[in-house]
């Protein structure tokens, strides 16, 4: 994946399901998803993890430092009303967390909807027509909640929802996307998987069997 999530949202690819337009020819992350597919739903993650996971403690400033990030360069910049109304979408987003696939489908159709989103052919130059549904002149936000929502139709066509995974650390209230090739990844992008692979050890020590190895052994790969 692209390193940070400025990079990773700011290079979608073009097609007929890509989420965000763009007439930069798309960047290989080495996902087991399609470009625009993953580099959407790591964005979406990243504003669901700006609350706690019964939306208790939003942290509003911490969607407005990120918000900006989702910016792909081509539209309309960040402003006061798209910050507004990501604030409202934060919960519907983490909510594609915590429910069934039907219930994604059914929030799906329902922000594609409330954001008019429309198919359009668009000539791509080198690229040729593609079928696009994100217009690239829409505001952040809109284009934000259409390409969450293709995305998270992209995996369920694909049979693979159960990649939206929530922190496996019991105090941890983050979300992921799991891109690993064997859908084994286990923890958030924090620390949390070094504090994991710590606490074993430390059982370990507890219960006399652990031996002087590093406890780094124990760190999940991703
Ligand atoms: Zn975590």
């Amino acid at each position: 994946m692209t390193p940070g999530l400025a990079g990773a949202v700011a290079s979608p690819g073009v097609g007929s399901a890509s989420p965000v337009g763009s007439r930069r020819r798309p960047e290989r992350t080495g996902s087991v998803l399609p470009d625009e597919t993953a580099v959407a739903l790591v964005a979406a993650a990243a504003l669901a993890n700006t609350t706690t996971a019964d939306d208790a403690r939003p942290d509003d400033a911490a969607l407005d430092r990120m918000a900006p990030l989702l910016d792909t360069g081509e539209g309309p910049v960040c402003g006061a009303d798209d910050l507004r109304t990501l604030r409202g979408l934060r919960p519907r987003v983490r909510a594609l967390w915590q429910t069934t696939e039907d219930g994604a489908a059914c929030a799906v159709n329902d922000l594609l909807d409330e954001f008019d989103a429309r198919p359009r052919l668009v000539n791509r130059g080198p690229w040729g027509y593609r079928l696009e549904v994100v217009p690239v002149d829409a505001p952040l936000a809109t284009r934000f909640a259409i390409s969450t929502s293709i995305a998270v139709a992209d995996l369920l066509r694909r049979g693979e929802f159960r990649r939206l995974r929530s922190c496996a650390r019991p105090t941890c209230h983050n979300v992921m996307v799991d891109l690993s090739k064997n859908r084994s990844r286990r923890y958030c992008e924090g620390r949390c998987g070094n504090r994991a692979a710590v606490s074993a050890y430390r059982s370990r020590l507890a219960s006399g069997v652990a031996d002087d190895r590093d406890p780094s052994r124990d760190l999940p790969r991703r």
